[in-house]
């Protein structure tokens, strides 16, 4: 999601409940803390006793790995700083399609996003990708560059790229079969039909499902969980957007990931707890060992 959509999104209620905790750890593939936090707190920047706060929420609800996405430059370098300090934290950098779209991906900001692409716990670029439904046919062009330009820094720092695809299915496809897509894609907030999760299996995308995976209207999505092998699942919030049943429509925090995880489960028909393992192996496979530092 974009930090266009926060100030909408985070005046929603109450954050709900934690679930019951998983038996196993498992992964948010993909959240925005810094836009969860902001919203709390009614626009003060958040400090670090709040984040760190909001993490050992997660690691209580059997969540101790997440990954933190950058949506332009300034989330960028905070989520690359916070993943420097915290264990339990990886960061994504990106500027994302709807700022693309804007003019956001100039050179400057390009060059920055590849310069935090080079840090140690930065382990992917994104999100970054196409998006038809929020950003008009005056941006697409600019949007694609953004992302050819993105799938180009992934490449060449060997991180995974965390694609944001929304109304641009068959177009994604286009622009990654054209570029050689890096070695480890994740389509983000996977948002297709059983046709579209097997074309991105065949080319060995990983599909992150969110919290639309449990809502009432989305069959298909279950459809498309249930068609792809297990090795080749994540699970994420996109926090604070898009809240698990029974939740839907308050604000969203990685340590509600739990709902999800138990409705892959029994979409997929994998124990839980071996579906826990699956995905804490598919994300460190993807993103790196979390607490594994390549440079010591
Ligand atoms: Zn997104
Ligand atoms: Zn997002």
């Amino acid at each position: 999601m974009s930090r266009s959509a926060s100030s909408r999104a985070n005046r929603r209620g109450e954050p709900p409940p934690s679930p019951e905790p998983l038996p196993a750890p498992a992964v948010d593939s993909h959240t925005h803390l810094d836009i969860v936090l902001d919203g709390f707190r009614a626009e003060e920047p958040a400090d670090d006793a709040a984040v760190d706060a909001e993490i050992a929420a997660a690691a209580a609800a059997g969540v101790p790995r997440l990954v933190q996405v950058g949506v332009d430059v300034a989330s960028s370098r905070w989520s690359a700083e916070l993943a420097a300090r915290h264990p339990q934290v990886l960061a994504a950098v990106a500027v994302h399609p709807n700022e693309a779209g804007e003019g956001l991906a100039d050179d400057d900001a390009l060059a920055e996003i590849d310069r935090l692409a080079a840090l140690p716990r930065v382990r992917a670029v994104g999100e970054t990708g196409l998006d038809r439904y929020r950003t008009g046919p005056e941006g697409w062009a600019a949007q694609e560059a953004s992302f050819r330009a993105h799938v180009r820094i992934a490449k060449e720092h060997g991180l995974a790229l965390v694609v944001h695809d929304r109304d641009a299915h068959e177009e994604v496809l286009r622009v990654l079969d054209d570029e050689g897509a890096p070695g480890h894609v994740v389509m983000h907030c996977f948002s297709g039909d059983a046709g579209f999760a097997a074309a991105c299996v065949e080319r060995g995308f990983v599909l992150s499902f969110a919290g639309t995976l449990t809502f009432g209207n989305a069959g298909y999505l279950r459809e498309a969980a249930a068609a792809t092998p297990v090795d080749q699942l994540l699970v994420e919030t996109d926090a604070p957007f898009l809240t698990p049943v029974p939740h839907r429509g308050r604000p969203n925090a990685s340590r509600l990931v739990p709902h999800t995880v138990r409705a892959l489960a029994e979409v997929t028909g994998v124990e839980l707890a071996l579906l826990c393992d699956a995905l804490t192996t598919n994300a460190e496979r993807v993103f790196g060992g979390w607490r594994d530092d390549p440079t010591g």
